[in-house]
């Protein structure tokens, strides 16, 4: 990769399996455009052909491409390895750094959050600090000792083990009873189903029910940020951090006061801070671009 003495403008993407953004950001995490967003494309090799056009309209423009995504990123920051069960297939074989000229630099999205909220937002000031993102799965940035925990294959954080032992909840990695179907948002309208013995139900009649005291709701969001509590108390005691953001649609509506409270009671070392993350949609544009202006200058 060659050497970038003067990083000011970022192609920053951040890809899922719902939607693909992209934006032009300065290298502090500034926007100097709108975000652009598509449906993310269910034939394979389509994602690969949005990226190359995108990048190619604006390739003069820009010092460096940054990119955020859903899967498991390799050390180098070059390509997925893996976790993309969400997304089309063939998504892990596009070769990221021949998308331009320029550096490209990838990194989970989770990472790419959390080294937002670090950098910019609600981890600010923070050594050590964990952003749990509760979408379809779980998504897990971890800062430890100021620094970004990637792990030997850029898995940390990844929660597919088992709470429970009687196959009652199939993840979505083909396995039973992981945590992450238990405590990501996906798992809150899961246990709407359970709750209301009503197949129809979702997260969002969990919510406007929430609004009116029904019963019904009031006991599966309980029993969901139960679930969560537990998740936060597991980070907490193997990262000791000073603080736990938590992303996602349904995060907004966790009672933070109770659970910073009661989780406080559970950990090893209180006290940690538990907060909604600054960041709403744009956590990974943002942490992506910061992270490759850093990666590439750091070289
Ligand atoms: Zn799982």
């Amino acid at each position: 990769m060659e050497k970038i003495m003067n990083i000011n403008k970022i192609l920053s993407f951040d890809i899922g399996g719902t939607k693909i953004a992209y934006a032009i950001l300065d290298r502090n995490g500034n926007f100097l455009s709108d975000v652009i967003q598509h449906q993310t494309p269910a034939a394979p090799g389509a994602v690969d052909k949005i990226l190359k056009s995108v990048v190619k309209r604006f390739d003069n423009q820009i010092d460096v491409v940054a990119v955020s995504t859903a899967g498991t990123v390799d050390t180098t920051n070059s390509f997925v390895t893996g976790s993309v069960g969400n997304m089309p297939k063939g998504y892990d074989q596009i070769k990221f750094t021949e998308l331009s000229q320029k550096p490209v630099v990838v990194e989970n999205d989770a990472n790419s959050a959390v080294w937002a909220e670090y950098v910019l937002g609600n981890a600010k000031g923070c050594n050590n600090a964990i952003l749990l993102t509760l979408g379809t799965g779980v998504g897990v940035g971890i800062i430890a000792n100021s620094q970004l925990l990637t792990g030997k294959k850029g898995a940390a954080g990844e929660v597919h083990f088992p709470i429970r032992y009687d196959n009652h909840r199939l993840c979505g990695c083909g396995r039973y009873d992981c945590l992450e179907i238990y405590m990501s948002g996906q798992a809150l309208g899961l246990e709407a189903k359970e709750v209301y013995k009503n197949d129809n139900v979702t997260s969002h009649t969990v919510i406007e029910g929430l609004k009116k005291n029904d019963l019904s709701a009031v006991t599966a969001f309980h029993n969901w940020q139960e679930m969560v509590k537990n998740g936060v108390v597991l980070f907490a005691d193997i990262f000791d951090p000073e603080v736990i953001l938590l992303g996602g649609s349904m995060a907004h509506f966790i009672d933070y006061k109770r659970l910073n409270d009661e989780a406080n009671k559970l950990v090893v070392a209180p006290p940690f801070l538990l907060k909604e993350a600054a960041f709403k949609n744009n956590a990974g544009l943002i942490g992506a671009a910061l992270l490759a202006v850093k990666k590439i200058e750091s070289k």
